[in-house]
């Protein structure tokens, strides 16, 4: 009997290889960085630390601003967006799980709530925000998911923030871009935004737990005059330590150093250009890969996402069975979310994915496919 090939030795590996949306694969050297010695947080070592991802965090996210670092997940990121930035009325645009979940954050936090949707596998348009502005304005924000992880569709934030800053300059724009964020292009201050929040999990690579936000001058000016910020998430207590280059509470020390390395890998290593450009071509791949083994794509045209696939399952393939084969390779992928469970399926290529990686993927799951 031949033995299957196994070009990576994933198959030996105690864990699969990850090719879902998060967590994501994590370099060795980066999960080695949370294996040093620990240090106090009032230090000198630890300010050092931060002020260094401070600055490698304004050279990704391209902002003069600032860039806040919290030990949360990403969620912890959409609600203090919320708190800190919306007074009354917040509008939330809905295209699938993660900014429906916002609109959630937004009335958990006791804020009046105008939900716009679109259909799963829809952008949100420039236009639609336009008319929203114009039905249901004036609004302290707008939240806006970049990169719908749910359905694998990217709307353009840049066009959409272009829009709100012309007929509702006074409205922040707060995006999510939990799984966009250092695998496509975001320019915080050529685009406009007012937060642009992530995760460290996703497109970055870094082992879950840090949460990190872009946010604008304009939106600390306005939490100074809101109340029931809260404390862990409050923006201007984030600023205030921030300013000494440390945080109010313990940080996440072993998961900073983590993410330096990391930062440190994306942009004087591989490069940003590079890294998005290898994001866009895997996609491109990814979606060749699909169509021309007769799926569908369930994101629409010209919104498709560089970072994960959201393949339509128009052959029925049972995808249980193929996620229990790519396991026995020491693969994995993911199930369509929620109800496009088994309708639709995710393949990620986010994060430090090679090309060589993604073509074996493809490859097992054609072996699957003709089995
Ligand atoms: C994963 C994800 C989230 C949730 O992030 P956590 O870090 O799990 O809180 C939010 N938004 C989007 C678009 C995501 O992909």
């Amino acid at each position: 009997m031949t033995q299957p090939k196994d070009p990576f030795g994933w198959s030996k590996r105690p864990y699969p290889r990850l090719f879902i949306p998060g967590p994501t694969e994590v370099r060795p050297e980066v999960l080695q960085a949370q294996a040093e010695l620990m240090i106090g947080h009032r230090t000198k070592d630890l300010e050092d630390l931060f002020a260094a991802i401070q600055a490698q965090l304004r050279r990704l996210y391209e902002t003069k601003y600032r860039v806040f670092v919290t030990a949360s997940s990403g969620m912890g990121q959409q609600e203090a967006a919320i708190r800190n930035g919306v007074r009354d009325h917040v509008i939330c645009f809905v295209n699938g799980a993660f900014s429906k979940r916002w609109s959630e954050v937004a009335a958990g936090c006791g804020k009046r709530v105008t939900r716009v949707d679109v259909e799963w596998g829809q952008a949100i348009t420039p236009d639609l925000v336009a008319d929203a502005l114009r039905t249901h304005g004036p609004a302290d924000a707008i939240t806006v998911v970049h990169n719908e992880t749910s359905t694998g569709v990217l709307s353009p934030v840049g066009e959409i923030a272009a829009v709100v800053r012309e007929i509702a300059p006074d409205t922040f724009i707060f995006v999510d871009a939990v799984s966009s964020f250092a695998g496509t292009r975001i320019p915080f201050d050529e685009w406009g935004l007012d937060v642009c929040l992530t995760s460290s999990q996703k497109a970055l690579a870094c082992p879950p737990g840090l949460a990190l936000a872009a946010v604008s001058d304009r939106v600390l000016e306005r939490a100074k005059t809101i109340e029931g910020r809260g404390w862990y998430f409050d923006y201007l207590l984030l600023e205030k330590y921030l300013q000494r280059n440390t945080t109010p509470s313990t940080p996440a020390i072993s998961l900073l150093r983590a993410l330096h390395v990391q930062l440190t890998y994306i942009l004087d290593e591989e490069g940003p250009a590079n890294r998005y450009a290898r994001h866009a071509e895997l996609a491109e791949m990814t979606r060749e890969w699909a169509l021309s083994r007769g799926f569908g794509l369930f994101a629409a045209e010209g919104y498709r996402s560089p970072t994960v696939t959201t393949v339509a399952n128009t052959r029925g393939i049972d995808v249980g069975a193929l996620n229990t084969f790519l396991k026995s390779r020491g693969m994995v992928i993911s199930n369509g979310y929620g109800d496009l469970k088994n309708k639709t399926f995710r393949i990620a290529h986010m994060g430090d994915t090679t090309r060589e990686e993604m073509q074996y993927l493809l490859e097992t799951i054609d072996e699957f496919l003709g089995g």
